[in-house]
């Protein structure tokens, strides 16, 4: 694959490319670094050594008290099923905000979902459990989690690394690594009590006899290599995106910008009225940038995010919403480049009628 300009592309919230310190992290353990970390031989021990100093590094990013309590996994859809399925637990509170690998492991596991006065979903069982995601990946709303008596479990997916953000008194978390410039297919679950959660994946007694299966190393040494970056460069990246959500917003300002009270600067939601959010995505691409509008149904009709409409906006608004999300690889001059196509695109659209 060539010819993709990675300054264009503006879909951070989906994915991020991935960092090449951390490519040149992960290289000698997908070559001579091939031992399984279960192993007693120095390949072996080799493999555990990077395996528990990427544990080390991201406990250090997510301020856990020790390394022991964060779990390799698949990704954030692994660790929020998990927490959902797995956590000893009676009873579910989960926001109207969450991501669908939440909003739907609730709804399976619930023969009777339905909505609470707030419009909460509510799962009865035993203990109570609070869900609530650390930041929309829809609007980039910073969420505070109002704690419940019972246990506390955050999707943090699209905070970690982005936005001043601590596992602090909660009981469960859930992150991805390719959120944060790591390889995709690898993430995490913080566990503050290995007592709290049923195994996940019965096997080989990995992850704490929690999550059985062959370490995948090379991804996890990634992860561990692009936590300590995220950890160093935070307030760089932050800075940057600031630079560039200005750029993109001063370029159009008949948009409406669904800024929440607070706010990460790596996403932004923008309704352009009378339009499609799908047809400026669809321009944008002509032109050469990434970006996204709402979520379509299986049948492949667009249909309005109810996270959006939880968040505030009409169906129609929804439908006229695209999410733009920047990362370390824009510059200053795409962003203002992108600014403009929409501007454009959404002027032309309109005229189209
Ligand atoms: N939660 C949130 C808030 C997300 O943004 C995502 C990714 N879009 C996920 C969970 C799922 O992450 P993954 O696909 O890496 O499992």
């Amino acid at each position: 694959m060539s010819g993709f300009d990675k300054s264009r592309y503006f879909d951070h919230a989906a994915t991020t490319p991935l960092d090449p310190r951390v490519k040149e992290a992960m290289l000698p353990w997908l070559d001579e670094g091939f031992g399984n970390a279960n192993s007693i031989h120095a390949w072996g021990r080799a493999a555990r050594q990077a395996v528990e100093t990427a544990r080390e590094q991201v406990a250090e990013l997510i301020g856990a008290d020790d390394p022991s309590q964060v779990l390799f996994t698949s990704g954030a859809t692994e660790s929020n099923n998990w927490v959902l399925c797995g956590a000893v637990l009676d009873c579910a509170k989960v926001s109207p905000f969450e991501h669908v690998s939440v909003r739907d492991t609730v709804e399976a596991w619930c023969k009777d979902p339905y909505m609470a006065n707030e419009g909460w979903s509510v799962v009865p069982r035993k203990t109570k459990l609070a869900s609530v995601m650390a930041v929309c990946n829809e609007t980039g709303a910073v969420i505070t989690h109002p704690m419940c008596g019972g246990m506390n479990h955050s999707d943090a997916t699209q905070a970690l690394g982005k936005v001043p953000w601590s596992v602090d008194k909660l009981d469960f978390a859930s992150f991805s690594s390719h959120k944060l410039y790591g390889p995709k297919g690898v993430g995490g679950l913080f566990l503050r009590d290995p007592d709290s959660i049923k195994p996940f994946l019965r096997g080989g007694g990995q992850e704490l006899h929690l999550r059985g299966g062959t370490l995948n190393v090379a991804g996890i040494v990634g992860f561990g290599a692009a936590a300590a970056i995220a950890r160093q460069e935070m307030d760089a990246d932050r800075d940057h995106a600031l630079h560039l959500r200005k750029a993109v917003i001063e370029e159009n300002p008949d948009a409406r910008v669904n800024d929440a009270p607070e706010q990460s600067p790596f996403v932004l939601s923008m309704t352009f009225p009378g339009l499609t959010g799908e047809s400026l995505v669809v321009e944008a691409d002509a032109n050469g940038f990434a970006l996204s509008a709402g979520p379509a149904c299986s049948s492949g009709k667009a249909k309005p995010s109810s996270v959006l409409m939880a968040a505030g906006l009409t169906a129609d608004e929804a439908m006229s919403t695209v999410r733009i999300s920047f990362g370390r690889t824009n510059t200053l001059d795409a962003a203002r480049q992108l600014g403009e196509v929409l501007r454009l695109s959404a002027q032309s659209l309109a005229l189209l009628g």
